[in-house]
């Protein structure tokens, strides 16, 4: 991973006390506008993020995958759903299935997905931070701002605008 983003994610974590409070802060606040804030914090972060120099999602956290997500990589990859499943994929006590292994299988050396095109949804929404559910997620988003730099930087930014300390 690029220094500059172990760096922010080393901020992250001594940080991680006062992303609670301010996540929680956020939750109370939470309106149209903030969502709409949020959006565009995140678009910001994004065009200067390079997720191709980081991939840390890829390599510490693995995605839920649903039904879906497995019919469609299975028939991608010319095998069964049942074959997929049993190679790739573990299910939780609550039923919830994702990908058996990190760093993830299908993470390349060059830190490209092979399977890009159909990757699993949580993949495509990964760090959910462009979403209108954002201000309720606070475990996840705390989760998060310690896995991936945009997250941690989005929630900064999302700080500022708000005045939050
Ligand atoms: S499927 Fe692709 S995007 Fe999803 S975790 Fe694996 S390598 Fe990353
Ligand atoms: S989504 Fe976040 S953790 Fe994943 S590669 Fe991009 S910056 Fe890194």
């Amino acid at each position: 991973m690029k220094p500059e983003y172990q760096h922010i994610l080393h901020e992250a974590l001594i940080n991680k006390e006062d992303s609670l409070e301010s996540l929680k802060s956020l939750k109370k606040q939470a309106n149209h506008q903030l969502v709409e804030s949020l959006k565009s914090c995140h678009q910001e972060v994004f065009s200067k993020i390079d997720c191709l120099a980081c991939a840390n999602c890829c390599k510490t956290s693995p995605p839920l995958v649903t039904n879906k997500d497995i019919k469609r990589i299975a028939q991608h990859l010319k095998m069964t759903p049942k074959l997929f499943e049993r190679k790739y994929v573990i299910e939780d006590i609550n039923g919830e299935k994702s990908f058996s292994q990190v760093p993830c299988f299908f993470l390349q050396e060059d830190n490209r997905c092979s399977i890009y095109e159909v990757r699993p949804e949580a993949c495509r929404n990964y760090p959910h931070t462009d979403e209108d559910a954002y201000f309720i997620r606070t475990s996840l988003n705390l989760n998060n701002t310690l896995i991936c730099p945009a997250a941690f930087l989005i929630l900064k930014k999302i700080k500022s605008i708000t005045d939050l300390k």
